[in-house]
């Protein structure tokens, strides 16, 4: 079988993947992720249990979540803690460890939650927690937000992530890592940490940080500057005391201010790096061209992301499906009616919660738009409503569309917030002329209605800044094409006119491409020609479904990264 095949070809017997990152997105209701970043891990490791890889997951455990998003009648944001009690998805742990933050020491206590893999293989996922009550007032609140904060509560998280990730392992018996996988550079400082771990004395300093590199590897996930972190000398002292990061470790991550960079400082100290599609890998190529990247696409597991009936449907006709991703591809071989009837029956489920959380009545027979991520400048959420006149005239001539929205925005960026505002503003022009309805707090269970139950998963990233995305495997998964600006993924995915459209100005603008793709390709075709429209979410499935999925992706990162 091919899950043994991987067990035992992995570098020694019981040897372990330890799997860091900030965010983990494992079930929607366990508020310890933000977007993308978060779902992916999961994600992967929900892959690496059903592959039977031996691996653990370190993470956070936010007390308070990331945040509950209100939104008010005009579209502006306001943001509550989440509340969640962790008893209902981990297991409180006895061992702890010590950090030593600010010269103060504080205690670490773990929970834990058990990824089952489709044969009932476990992958364990440690989320550390300084919420203890005999720790200071304020380093109980170190884990108590994902990403809210300042610098220098950010990197007192990092150092509990980082440092405290790696002891807790050793605390629990976790001694034979061989591999630290850090996701994002949050989780850097684990390379301090495991270099005091195995330091050899009888070796030089360069012989001992080759072998700590021989123990990373990194992946980069984002092509946004800002999103990789720089700390002050001053602060990193402070916090974990000068001796703490050798010097050796510490000039060759830093900048020319003497800033600490999270992402040197987890590149130089990994055997492999690798970004999240080719064209993030081109990219970060140009951010840090003194490091060999590799690519590795992105994926989804399919298990997580397949609706009900879709799920029925390939069952049905292709099974083994959903032990063997690949299978999706026979989608080809899909009735069309059965494959519109089963798309219909998702369409109606996200009807139905619409109906039932906003009131709005969708229509089960008109177009529907899906526009679901992070609210942030780079994905441009409204970029559709900036020629009103033209979607109207679409909407009027061609065929009635709606759409669905959902997003948050991160509540310390204005000018994301002010996304919502924007497309709250461009709902009142319309004055209900078209409906579009705006999900509050967009979750993993608002993103499973949305991209099993719209017609079109629409996506207009400013190029190049989109890594990858994954909101759109997921959508193809469920034979929903993407329109989408030619990034990220989308450059592997999108076969024109086959599994979706790009938004490829070549004369015309980026907007101009958008509407005519619109106008007169895919909704005369979701109209008049119905039966190309079913081909191509019979593609959608075929070519991406059975492609852009964490099985295959894992099998690449066990091929090309954990195996030295
Ligand atoms: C899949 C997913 C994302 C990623 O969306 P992109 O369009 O790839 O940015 C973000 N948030 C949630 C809740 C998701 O499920």
């Amino acid at each position: 079988m091919k899950e043994r095949h991987f067990e035992q070809r992995l570098p020694l017997h019981q040897d372990q993947i330890a799997y860091f990152c900030m965010e983990m997105g494992l079930t929607s209701d366990m508020p310890t992720y933000s977007g993308g970043l978060g779902v992916l891990a999961g994600d992967t490791l929900k892959s690496l249990a059903d592959l039977r890889v031996p691996t653990v997951g370190v993470s956070l455990r936010y007390a308070s979540g990331y945040f509950e998003q209100h939104v008010d009648e005009n579209g502006t944001q306001t943001s509550s803690a989440e509340e969640w009690n962790p008893h209902d998805f981990l297991t409180s742990l006895s061992h702890t460890v010590t950090v030593t933050l600010e010269g103060r020491d504080i205690t670490v206590g773990v929970w834990e939650y058990s990824v089952k893999g489709r044969s009932g293989f476990e992958v364990p996922v440690y989320f550390l927690d300084t919420d203890l009550e005999e720790n200071d007032p304020q380093d109980r609140e170190i884990t108590n937000r994902l990403y809210i904060g300042d610098a220098y509560h950010r990197f007192k998280q990092e150092a509990i992530l980082g440092i405290g990730g790696v002891r807790m392992l050793g605390a629990i018996g976790c001694r034979n890592i061989d591999l630290y996988h850090m996701n994002e550079g949050h989780s850097s400082l684990l390379t301090a940490e495991v270099l005091k771990y195995m330091y050899d004395d009888t070796q030089s300093m360069d012989e001992n940080l080759h072998m700590l590199r021989n123990k990373c590897i990194f992946t980069t996930h984002t092509t946004v500057p800002a999103a990789h972190e720089k700390f002050d000398r001053s602060m990193v002292e402070s916090i974990l005391g000068s001796d703490y990061i050798p010097e050796e470790m510490y000039t060759m991550s830093s900048d020319d201010e003497d800033r600490l960079n999270m992402t040197h400082l987890a590149m130089n100290f990994s055997r492999f790096i690798n970004g999240v599609a080719k064209k993030h890998r081109e990219v970060s190529l140009e951010m840090f061209p003194q490091y060999d990247i590799e690519a590795i696409t992105n994926g989804i597991h399919v298990n997580t992301w397949v609706g009900d009936h879709m799920s029925q449907l390939f069952s049905h006709h292709l099974p083994g499906w959903d032990q063997e991703p690949s299978i999706l591809r026979n989608a080809l071989r899909l009735p069309r009616n059965e494959l519109w009837n089963a798309h219909q029956a998702e369409k109606q489920k996200l009807i139905d919660y619409v109906r039932q959380v906003d009131g709005t009545e969708l229509d089960l027979d008109t177009f529907t738009i899906g526009f679901g991520r992070r609210m942030t400048l780079y994905k441009r959420p409204s970029f559709i409503f900036d020629d009103l006149e033209r979607l109207m005239k679409i909407h009027n001539e061609i065929g009635n569309v709606q759409f669905v929205f959902s997003g948050k925005a991160h509540p310390d960026e204005d000018a994301s917030q002010k996304l919502i505002e924007d497309l709250y503003s461009y709902m009142e022009r319309l004055g209900g002329k078209i409906k579009i309805v705006f999900l509050e707090d967009y979750s993993m269970k608002i993103a499973h209605y949305m991209i099993s139950g719209v017609d079109l998963w629409l996506n207009n990233p400013q190029i190049p800044k989109e890594a990858s995305g994954t909101s759109g495997m997921k959508a193809a998964l469920n034979g929903i094409p993407s329109l989408s600006t030619l990034d990220g993924w989308w450059l592997e995915g999108c076969v024109e006119e086959k599994t979706g459209w790009g938004i490829e100005p070549q004369t015309e603008t980026e907007h101009e491409s958008l509407y005519n793709k619109l106008e007169y390709v895919i909704i005369p075709k979701y109209y008049q020609h119905r039966d190309e429209y079913q081909e191509i979410m019979r593609n959608a499935i075929a070519i991406n479904g059975a492609y852009f999925h964490t099985d295959r992706m894992v099998k690449e990162y066990i091929v090309r990264a954990y195996f030295d």
